[in-house]
């Protein structure tokens, strides 16, 4: 038999993530594998907490990884700070609020919802006016929204959750790293997010912080720990509802008693820990301006080539825009020819967007000035191509002009 070895194209990836993740953390992926209680290991995985604590902008001491993409952090959030019956509040704008509905409902929690239109952000008083009414246990509300490129202003509302004494979750996994983020500061109790977004790793490993509120609730569930089971019956709502995703656990495991809950899924803690060391090497607020020039920089360059931008512009998230498609240009097909001729991907979109709108995004190792104008060139040869009159070389002059205007440095 002879089975050629794995081969994947070169891609650029430049939809709204997975991204090409930095080169570095896919050389740390590669590392040798240890044993999961190796002195080595066990200082690398306190010293990965102790980046991502830098990355997060937080003192909290439970800052992890939990092994699973970025929902595994959503879920293992959800099912360990909720009980059934516990109230739980998703200001949704977008297809991600959705996804935390869904899963505080398989946690048989009261969801209660309110909804904006996609494009738009939720009001800080729509919030407020939910939360004195609804009253929840928690409030679960998506940073940035990759479905709509919303970015949820956050700073306000730790101090509102705090007032009413709700315990306040974010899912960070599209906007950490590229935009402001300060769980400290904002008053966060909870927050998840992954790598293959800004923080330009593979997806597999979701990063979590926890306040001490949040550990406090957690450590007030039940605990099931090696074969040993608290008092109470199998159907309390006091245990929590999940083994992977047992928080307490989680934390025993990851804390001074190491106790076993799973293996550390360890290349993806190799990956995780590289992806925090390039950004904090080359600076948490660098990365971050880095990320909002590069998006600055796609913005004009698709208003360069006579597209609309979708949605409220002055709350987009700086890591990736919504362009309507041209009238009458089959966006799939075009999108397809982007990839095949190009070898360049570009996103296409979910729910009330689907075929109205494509997702460029600029993120991690891509939130940089060659990638930003080659996907420009490109995008204007395909429209081209597909008959679309466009400005010659009007989306690569206006992108340079950004990157010209900008003092900020790539020093990836
Ligand atoms: C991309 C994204 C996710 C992705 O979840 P995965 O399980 O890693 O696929 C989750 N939440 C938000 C807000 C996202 O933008």
């Amino acid at each position: 038999m002879n089975i050629a070895p794995l081969d994947p194209p070169a891609r650029l990836l430049m939809g709204p993530g997975p991204i090409s993740a930095y080169p570095s953390v896919l050389r740390a992926m590669s590392s040798p594998l240890i044993g999961q209680y190796d002195p080595f290991m066990t200082a690398t995985m306190t010293e990965t907490q102790e980046l991502y604590r830098q990355v997060w902008a937080t003192s909290n001491d439970a800052t992890l990884l939990i092994d699973g993409t970025s929902r595994a952090g959503i879920e293992a959030a959800i099912v360990s700070l909720v009980k059934p019956g516990d109230r739980v509040l998703v200001p949704v704008f977008g297809r991600f609020g959705h996804l935390l509905a869904e899963i505080a409902e398989r946690a048989l929690a009261e969801v209660h919802t309110i909804e904006v239109e996609w494009g738009q952000v939720v009001p800080v008083s729509a919030i407020e006016e939910a939360i004195v009414r609804v009253k929840p246990h928690l409030l679960a509300l998506v940073q940035g929204d990759t479905s709509t490129t919303m970015n949820q202003p956050l700073d306000e509302v730790g101090e509102l959750c705090a007032k009413h004494g709700v315990l306040f979750y974010t899912d960070a996994t599209a906007s950490l790293g590229g935009n402001e983020f300060d769980a400290d500061a904002w008053g966060i109790d909870a927050a998840t997010a992954g790598l293959q977004k800004c923080l330009g790793g593979p997806s597999g490993s979701a990063p979590i912080t926890l306040s001490d509120r949040a550990v406090e609730v957690i450590r007030s569930r039940k605990r099931i720990e090696a074969g040993i089971r608290e008092e109470g019956d199998e159907s309390s709502p006091d245990f929590i509802r999940s083994n992977y995703f047992d928080l307490g656990m989680i934390l025993d495991y990851w804390g001074p008693r190491r106790l076993n809950h799973h293996t550390e899924a360890t290349s993806m803690l190799y990956a995780a820990r590289e992806c925090a060391r390039v950004m904090l090497t080359e600076g948490r607020s660098a990365v971050i301006d880095r990320h909002r020039v590069a998006g600055a920089a796609m913005l004009a360059g698709v208003e360069g080539l006579g597209l609309t931008v979708f949605g409220d512009v002055a709350h987009k998230m700086n890591n990736v825009v919504a362009v309507e498609i041209p009238e009458g240009l089959p966006g799939d097909e075009a999108r397809g020819a982007l990839l095949e001729d190009f070898g360049i991907e570009i996103g296409t979109s979910f729910g009330p967007l689907h075929g109205r709108v494509w997702r460029i995004g600029t993120m991690g190792a891509n939130a940089r000035k060659d990638t930003v104008l080659t996907t420009l060139a490109a995008l204007e040869a395909v429209l081209r191509r597909y008959g679309v009159s466009v400005p010659a070389g009007g989306g690569v002059e206006a992108a340079a002009d950004v990157f010209a205007a900008s003092s900020v440095r790539e020093a990836m």
